[in-house]
């Protein structure tokens, strides 16, 4: 057990924070297809559904960098809603049941 008191972990959590690197969207094989922009967002393994999504100017993400190219070479400047990559974790809270469809 670690004999650190609360005080110096408050500080060793917030010193990962700011060390805290986010992936390029190539290194998360993050794709963004136009034929998936008018899908229904509640059902599938888009970015709209994740957990790491944050619905602010455009979309962005907790782990993936909005900047620099995605796998196709294209460079959009956010996280769409319709977009995937490799470090998808399903929000339940927003995703449909598939047995009420
Ligand atoms: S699917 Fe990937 S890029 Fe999209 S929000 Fe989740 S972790 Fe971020």
């Amino acid at each position: 057990m670690s004999d650190k008191n609360i005080i110096e972990k408050a500080a060793d959590v917030v010193g990962n924070v700011t060390k805290f690197q986010k992936q390029s969207k190539l290194k998360a094989a993050y794709l963004e297809r136009d034929e998936f922009k008018d899908s229904d967002m509640h059902a599938g393994y888009f970015c709209y559904n994740c957990i790491y999504w944050v619905d602010s100017m455009g979309g962005k993400c907790m782990i993936v960098n909005d900047k620099g190219p995605d796998i196709f070479g294209n460079e959009s400047g956010v996280i769409a809603a319709h977009g995937c990559c490799n470090g998808y974790e399903p929000n339940s809270g927003k995703l449909k049941d598939p047995n009420t469809r």
